[in-house]
């Protein structure tokens, strides 16, 4: 086989939990037949001997090569001072947009059975900016900035989304009543780019009434797009109505195409190293970076062997409430594929 038809892509394994559930992606990969070549480094909670830093160059100049990747937990280094390193990652590659996508998995009984939702959140500004200060004893203040670019950015990430991903509405959520302003700038831009999408129907929802909304019946969305805060807790709402982070994927796209896909779980240091963490989030995750690079076909094949084996219910992890382990679980999606 001539390597010259694989695609490069970085991994990440991370720590924790990461490098087992990193090896059920290789191996699924490796039975799909998934033109792809991994260039592995490890970013984490260990510091790199040569250089006395958690991220290396080379990590990063990886990703901004390969233009793809994916990320498994990483441990926020303790001690002070320390930026986690996913948010290190975030501004190094400035990853402007984390896609979410959201769907109830068959056969996995939640109290939704009809989620199909995607939520776009923007990733650098906005309530994240950073920007927090003392002004007298007893008065503190946080600045929350939109910029048009950044929110043109996003919005435009989201529209293109839904045209390419058969999408039919995409809804900006926003607290523009009470913001004017930055939520009110959110807005403008989004509306400026929706003109550009006559084929997408085109929705703005207030955050309050959005929750309701989400928890009375999560069918009513379909692509969400949201400043950096609403965004954050949303996208977690969102995460429980089909049955937690365990099973969330997630993708971050960056400046000049760049795809850094990752499970939203953390590195879950109870039970790592034990062959028991259910690795569905991280493959799902590899699933949203094979769609970017357009290989559906491969997409398609993986996701339905993963939701196969689950619906199934026969080799289930343990947080799923089965006694498989990681390995069983991997075994089995191999064999449906
Ligand atoms: P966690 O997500 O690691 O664990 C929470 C609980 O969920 C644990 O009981 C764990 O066993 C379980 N769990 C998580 N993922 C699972 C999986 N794939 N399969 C089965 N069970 C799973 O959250 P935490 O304990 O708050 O954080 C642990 C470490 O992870 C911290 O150092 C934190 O900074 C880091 N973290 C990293 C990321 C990231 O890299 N994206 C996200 C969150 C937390």
């Amino acid at each position: 086989e001539s390597n010259s038809n694989l695609i490069r892509a970085t991994l990440f394994p991370g720590d924790g939990i990461g490098p087992e559930i990193a090896e059920s992606v290789r191996q699924i990969f490796k039975v799909a037949e998934v033109p792809i070549e991994w260039e592995e480094h490890y970013v984490g909670k260990e510091i790199d001997p040569r250089t006395n830093s958690f991220l290396t160059w080379e990590s990063l100049e990886s990703v901004r090569r390969n233009k793809v990747g994916l990320k498994g937990p990483m441990a926020t280094p303790i001690g002070k001072g320390h930026r986690s390193l996913n948010l290190t990652l975030r501004k190094e590659l400035n990853l402007y947009a984390n896609v979410r996508p959201c769907y109830s998995l068959p056969g996995y009984k939640t109290r939704y059975d009809d989620v199909n939702l995607i939520t776009i959140r923007e990733n650098t500004e906005g309530e994240y900016s950073g920007l927090e200060h003392q002004v007298v004893r007893g008065v503190v203040e946080s600045l929350k900035i939109i910029t048009r670019q950044a929110s043109l950015r996003v919005a435009e990430y989201a529209f293109h989304y839904a045209k390419t991903h058969g999408r039919q509405r995409v809804s900006a959520i926003h607290k523009a009543n009470i913001m004017q302003k930055t939520d009110g700038l959110f807005l403008k831009c989004c509306r400026e780019v929706a003109e550009k999408y006559p084929e997408i129907k085109y929705e703005e929802v207030v955050i309050d009434n959005c929750c309701m909304m989400l928890v009375k019946n999560p069918a009513l969305f379909d692509v969400l797009v949201m400043p950096n805060l609403y965004g954050d807790i949303i996208s977690d709402l969102c995460a429980g109505l089909i049955g937690g982070l365990g099973l969330t994927p997630s993708c971050n796209i960056g400046e000049g195409g760049i795809a850094l896909a990752e499970a939203v779980h953390g590195s879950a240091p109870d039970i790592a190293g034990k062959n028991l963490a259910n690795p569905t989030a991280l493959l799902l995750s590899s699933v949203s970076m094979l769609r970017h690079l357009e290989l559906h076909d491969k997409a398609d094949r993986i996701q339905d062997a993963i939701l196969k084996t689950i619906a199934e219910g026969k080799y289930r992890t343990g947080d799923l409430g089965g006694t498989a382990s990681t390995t069983e679980f991997t075994n089995a999606i191999c064999d449906h594929l």
